[in-house]
């Protein structure tokens, strides 16, 4: 009988020929799901010896992952800052660095009973985050995708978050009112890029990734109209492309926006462009 250890090997390798990034921490994570437990309790058990019953379900979730079927969507779930979010082909599979942007705005915007809209919400992460870290403010998600609503709604009751305002909007179409914060992940990927992308991103509905032939469609069609939606003071917070900060500063300019600042990501990307209503 194959232990924990030889499992996990075994799995690393099979993966690194199907030519998956980072095929050790994969090969743990799919054990730790068919195992119940977590990937740290691994390294604790390395000599337990496996059963059949256990190497049979994983054998099918290496061979999909080995076919490019993103990690994320076979565990079910993501752990996006410090909770754990269903997630599935229903909404973009969130990214690391749009934790950050939550981050950002949490420091940003100390005030307390603050008017929140995340535009283009997805899975919801975002917007759930922000209610979550924010309990006394006001948070409505809207999307224009009725199966990325259902997978936000889902989220929401699984994170206990009921105070929150879900409902379908073509960017701010059906929205009324006016926020202290507006924050956005739109899709900003140029429609060109999609041959030569990783194989996983094919799984996220493209309807999340492209936006017209430079990526920017959506966004310089948003900013001007999201202006009108800010109270004064008020501040909206996007994520945008690795290119895109010099054209995003020029659309927040023209559409009236002061206090402009493109901020970088961990990797040094300007990622995340700020901006205040006068
Ligand atoms: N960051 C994502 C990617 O490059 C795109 C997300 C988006 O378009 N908002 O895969």
């Amino acid at each position: 009988m194959k232990s924990v250890l030889e499992t996990i090997n075994g799995g690393a390798s099979y993966l690194e020929k199907r030519e998956v990034e980072d095929a050790r921490r994969n090969m743990e994570h799919l054990l730790a799901k068919v195992l119940e437990c977590s990937r740290m309790q691994l390294y604790t058990q390395f000599d337990r010896p496996l059963e059949e019953e256990v190497l049979a379900p994983l054998r099918e979730l290496l061979k999909k992952r080995g076919e490019g079927i993103p990690l994320q969507h076979l565990l079910g779930e993501v752990h996006f800052h410090g909770r754990d979010f269903t997630c599935d082909g229903r909404g973009l599979i969130p990214r690391p660095e749009t934790e950050e942007l939550v981050e950002m705005i949490l420091k940003q915007m100390p005030g307390e009973g603050l008017q929140i809209l995340d535009v283009g919400c997805g899975s919801g992460v975002i917007g759930l985050s922000l209610a979550a870290g924010k309990p006394d403010s006001h948070v409505t998600l809207v999307d224009i995708s009725e199966d990325a609503l259902e997978l936000t709604r889902e989220n929401a009751e699984k994170l206990g978050l009921g105070h929150v305002d879900i409902f379908q909007s073509n960017l701010l179409d059906q929205v009324t009112g006016s926020f202290d914060l507006i924050v956005a992940n739109l899709p900003y990927v140029p429609e060109g890029e999609a041959a030569t992308m990783a194989r996983e991103l094919a799984y996220d509905p493209s309807l999340a990734l492209f936006s017209g032939v430079d990526g920017m469609d959506l966004l310089r069609r948003f900013i001007p109209v999201a202006y009108g939606f800010l109270k004064p003071g008020g501040w909206l917070a996007l994520e945008i492309g690795y290119d895109q900060a010099s054209q995003v500063r020029l659309c927040l300019e023209r559409s009236g926006f002061t206090e402009i600042e493109v901020r970088k990501d961990l990797s040094g990307i300007a990622r995340f462009p700020f901006a205040q209503h006068q």
